[in-house]
């Protein structure tokens, strides 16, 4: 790494410059031929680059050098809307090898239209990119991105991300989106985690329409604390384990962030209607458990795991959920729900150390019973958010 200022921002294009001239914004191909009074929007801005209204574009932010002397920068894609609305930001892979998000992302930018959309969306598939290079939730210092915000341009390359995305992209937003999956082996039920205390937080969780919704109180340096230090509201969706894509929790991840949108105001009438029917399967099931506490049960022994619970499973408290033999097969250790709730979070590799986390369970009310005290277990709530952080 050099001091050397890192290069302009660089718009990289559906449609390229040629070569010989300097790099510009250059709009794609999507440009409505006729241009109504309610087109007469104000361009975006984000790095160098300014956004056409009904446009998008593709830019990189830049971060620093490679060692090879390449640029090092985030890709972003920006799309401008036709109308006005709220700005939003959908990010994913802070963690570099969080792929669930990757795809969630990929998947969205398929089904939105600029020239249809109002207020502006700002995707960030992978923010911590030397970590997605690598596979590695973390920078290759063993800094975690997700503790390293607001940042500094003069810190760490985590920090120096951290204030890049903080600058560039939190402070333009209203609403984020940041997608996440389980650590460490650990995987996920499909999950917002938000401050369900703060009202517009809430309603918009509760858009996403995931199974579960876990109020989460916030964790000093984390994305979500700083943007929620500037006012942005934002859901932190879980799901999934790292290094795979899981199907059903891309779909969620899909349909929760179009529901978003919608609930916005952002998208048309047809992606609606495909939400709607959508909703009307959703509304057969008893939709979102809430959860305002939870915890994960260690393991007492060490041994080899076998869980005969599955993630959304119910559980009662005192519930036997698996077993721990040693490698002869003698039972060393059972492995019981220390309270009720759902199985929100699992940890998929059998062989655990005496006080590994092997189950999570969220204090959901059961359908048709009341429940949660409101009292909160900050570590348990935040043990696959951002668990196995070093510094
Ligand atoms: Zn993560």
């Amino acid at each position: 790494m050099t001091d050397e200022a890192p290069p302009e921002a660089r718009p990289i294009e559906d449609v390229a410059p040629p070569r010989s001239e300097p790099a510009r914004p250059v709009a794609d191909r999507s440009r409505p031929r006729r241009r109504s009074p309610r087109q007469a929007r104000p361009p975006f801005a984000i790095g160098s680059a300014t956004v056409s209204p009904g446009r998008k574009l593709e830019i990189e932010l830049p971060v620093a050098r490679m060692i090879t002397g390449s640029p090092l920068s985030i890709p972003v894609r920006v799309l401008h809307g036709v109308r006005d609305g709220p700005t939003v930001w959908i990010g994913a892979a802070i963690h570099g090898d969080e792929l669930n998000g990757v795809e969630i992302i990929r998947r969205v930018l398929g089904l939105l239209d600029a020239r249809r959309l109002a207020g502006t969306l700002v995707a960030v598939p992978v923010i911590n990119v030397p970590g997605f290079m690598n596979g590695s939730r973390y920078l290759p210092d063993r800094r975690d991105l997700n503790r390293s915000f607001p940042g500094s341009h003069r810190g760490s390359l985590a920090s120096r991300i951290a204030r890049l995305f903080t600058d560039e992209v939190v402070t333009r937003c209203e609403v984020g989106i940041d997608l996440h999956t389980g650590s460490d082996h650990r995987t996920n039920l499909p999950q917002i985690r938000a401050d369900l205390d703060d009202p517009t937080t809430a309603e918009l969780a509760r858009a996403f329409a995931p199974p579960v919704l876990m109020h989460s109180s916030l964790r000093d340096g984390s994305l979500r604390q700083v943007a929620a230090d500037l006012g942005v509201s934002v859901l932190l969706y879980e799901a999934g384990e790292a290094w795979r894509f899981d199907e059903p929790s891309i779909r969620t991840g899909v349909s929760g962030i179009i529901r978003v949108l919608a609930q916005l105001d952002m998208v048309p009438e047809d992606i609606r209607q495909h939400l709607r029917r959508d909703d009307a399967r959703a509304s057969e099931l008893a939709g979102p458990l809430v959860a305002r506490r939870s915890r994960w049960v260690r393991a007492r022994r060490t041994g080899l795991a076998q869980l005969q619970v599955e993630l959304g499973e119910r559980v009662e408290q005192g519930e036997m959920m698996g077993r721990i033999h040693d490698t002869f097969g003698h039972r060393l250790s059972r492995i019981m729900a220390s309270t009720s709730g759902t199985v929100v979070g699992l940890n998929l590799d059998p062989v655990v150390n005496q006080g590994d986390a092997v189950v999570h369970i969220a204090e959901t009310d059961e359908p048709g019973r009341a429940g949660g005290d409101g009292v909160e277990d900050r570590d348990a709530v935040h043990g696959t958010e951002d668990g196995g952080g070093e510094r």
